[in-house]
């Protein structure tokens, strides 16, 4: 996709971004064939891919999980956008079912990058997934 394109579309995610409920504001999209779908802002706990690539993929038929070609995700503050990289956990729960993502870097020589999500790498996780691990482990 090129990068006025991407742009459009972030930039059209970016009006949703107040819908967050979150300190850190991300908003994600379903990409398929061009158009956009299940705009999902991120809610406390729940990342906003997961949440739009869900929605999509129940859209039409509950029974069979849904495949979409590719996922836009962005994190957007004070006008600019910062950097979406997907966590382990979205990468690991969707790259069966998602082939590209396109993310929000915060670099302003490469703001957008777009990956096969089966050949991202990401050992971060976020605060919440790593407060439940401890809580696990204190047990
Ligand atoms: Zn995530």
């Amino acid at each position: 996709m090129k990068l006025n394109k991407i742009f459009r579309l972030a930039s059209l995610l970016s009006r949703c971004i107040e819908k967050s409920t979150t300190q850190k504001k991300h908003v994600a999209a379903v990409i398929d064939n061009g158009k956009i779908h299940c705009i999902r802002p991120n809610n406390p706990g729940v990342h906003a891919e997961f949440l739009s690539f869900s929605n999509f993929s129940n859209y039409k038929n509950n029974k069979s999980k849904k495949n979409c070609k590719i996922l836009l995700v962005i994190r957007f503050e004070n006008g600019m956008f910062k950097n979406s990289k997907p966590c382990k956990e979205c990468i690991e729960k969707l790259k069966h079912h998602v082939k590209k993502i396109i993310y929000s870097t915060g670099d302003i020589c490469n703001p957008f990058v777009c990956e096969k999500l089966e050949d991202l790498k990401n050992n971060w996780q976020s605060n919440l997934v790593k407060k439940i691990k401890d809580r696990v482990y204190m047990k």
